[in-house]
């Protein structure tokens, strides 16, 4: 490692990057545009999270071919393969 280089603290960019910019807590502006997006595909909390995933249960059960199709589809292989 190159000394005296500040180096972001999430990955391994230095400021000798291109266009790089370090916020108030070490982290660069690859990473700070990285988080950004991310947020919008984890859900910051855990009631977000189960808010979310009731949300494609429901879209599931509603388009008619659920979870409990593909369940009992998996069943009937699993015993089809144990009868052999
Ligand atoms: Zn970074």
């Amino acid at each position: 490692m190159i000394p005296n280089v500040r180096t972001c603290v999430r990955c391994i960019m230095d400021e000798t990057a291109r266009d790089i910019e370090f916020d108030e807590e070490g982290v660069c502006n690859y990473c700070a545009g990285f988080l950004h997006k991310q947020t919008k595909h984890i859900a910051p909390t855990e009631e977000e999270r189960q808010r979310r995933l009731n949300g494609l249960v429901e879209m599931v059960k509603r388009s008619g071919r659920g979870s409990a199709t593909i369940a009992s589809s998996a069943f009937r292989e699993e015993s089809t393969a144990a009868g052999r």
